[in-house]
């Protein structure tokens, strides 16, 4: 009978996102049997310290040409001739945009039942697993129960607690026998955003703005509050959409989710869209001028007042602090 678990990522260089701990930490306490991971590309080894320190009993690292670039048919042929040797109950994968290509593909190939981006799964004493997502946008949750033998499961990033959990992995040489022709769309080139800005996908804190900062000079705001919290900037669409900032700002039902500590929404009115892509926020903090803004029926804190004087206050205020201690 199928058992255990196959954590699926991406890694640059072996360097895994807090997905990756995350989704370890979830494999193991669901106590569906071992945890296998699969990873890809150049450097895919370098994650075995990682592996062995959440817990995963298996590894198996693809580093080899043609892993070493991603291409979405080639790596699902090759993960679908994969499963069977592994014969895992449940699949997981990462809710980035990587997992998210990725996760369908297979589910469809394999012919298994997909649940994207839950918040958390546990198992009952059934032993069922059942996953939990947010549906309208955020709005709701729903408990998800998948019916096929073989389940999967896309976790979003930055909401399970990863519990360190040492062991010694196995390392796995199954190598997989590729056809070039799986590989009909590969990336030809990754451009690495400025170094020295934050993902807000990855950020702890997310300061954000919206059209409430009136012109695209007025993010140097945010850029000197986020310097101070050693925080990301995010935006929300109409800001991006206009150019003020890059797209990869853009958080919402159509951008990023993110799921930091704290998200500070400057200037935006809470629309559900926005919304939805920051319900996973542990605080959010809004400054808005006006009181009567959605933003406020979620925020756990908030400033009624105007940005261009309560920004700078907070900055110097959070640099004076940081001097102090
Ligand atoms: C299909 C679809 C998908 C969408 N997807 C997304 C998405 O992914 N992400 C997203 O963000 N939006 C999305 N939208 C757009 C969304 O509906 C809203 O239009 C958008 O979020 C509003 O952006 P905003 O809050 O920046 O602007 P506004 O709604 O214009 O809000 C600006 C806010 O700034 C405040 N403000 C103004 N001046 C000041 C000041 N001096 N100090 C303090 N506060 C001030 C105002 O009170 C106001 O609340 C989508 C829309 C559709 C139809």
């Amino acid at each position: 009978m199928s058992q255990g678990v196959l954590v699926i990522f991406d890694q640059n260089q072996g360097q895994v996102r807090h997905v990756v701990p995350e989704m370890l930490t979830v494999a193991r306490q669901i106590g569906v049997g071992s945890v296998t991971a699969l990873t890809f590309g150049t450097g895919a080894s370098k994650t075995l310290d990682t592996l062995g320190e959440y817990g995963a009993d298996q590894a198996i690292f693809w580093e080899q040409e043609p892993f070493t670039r991603y291409s979405s048919d080639g790596f699902a042929d090759a993960i679908v001739e994969l499963v069977p040797k592994i014969d895992p109950s449940i699949i997981l994968f990462p809710a980035t945009a990587w997992g998210k290509d990725l996760s369908p593909r297979i589910a469809e190939l394999l012919g298994a039942g997909l649940a994207t981006d839950c918040l958390s799964l546990r198992r009952e004493a059934d032993q069922q697993v059942i996953a939990t997502r947010p549906v309208y946008a955020g709005k709701a949750l729903a408990d998800v129960v998948i019916e096929t033998p073989l389940q999967i499961f896309s976790l979003r990033p930055n909401i399970n607690r990863a519990v360190p959990h040492s062991v010694n992995p196995q390392v796995l040489e199954l190598n997989p026998h590729i056809a070039e022709t799986s590989f009909r769309s590969v990336v030809v080139e990754l451009r690495q955003a400025q170094s020295d800005v934050k993902e807000v996908t990855e950020a702890d804190i997310v300061v954000s703005g919206g059209r409430g900062l009136k012109a695209s000079e007025n993010f140097a705001l945010l850029d000197q509050l986020a310097a101070v919290l050693g925080a990301a900037v995010g935006s929300s669409r109409p800001v991006a959409d206009d150019g003020w900032v890059p797209h990869s700002y853009h958080i919402g039902q159509t951008g990023k989710v993110v799921s930091p500590t704290v998200y500070f929404a400057v200037g935006i009115s809470g629309a559900i869209q926005h919304l939805a892509g920051i319900s996973g926020s542990k605080y959010i903090v809004a400054i808005n001028n006006d009181a009567e803004a959605p933003i406020f029926k979620v925020a756990n804190y908030g400033v009624v007042g105007d940005l261009f004087q309560v920004i700078p206050a907070l900055t110097e205020e959070i640099r004076k602090i940081k001097a102090d201690s």
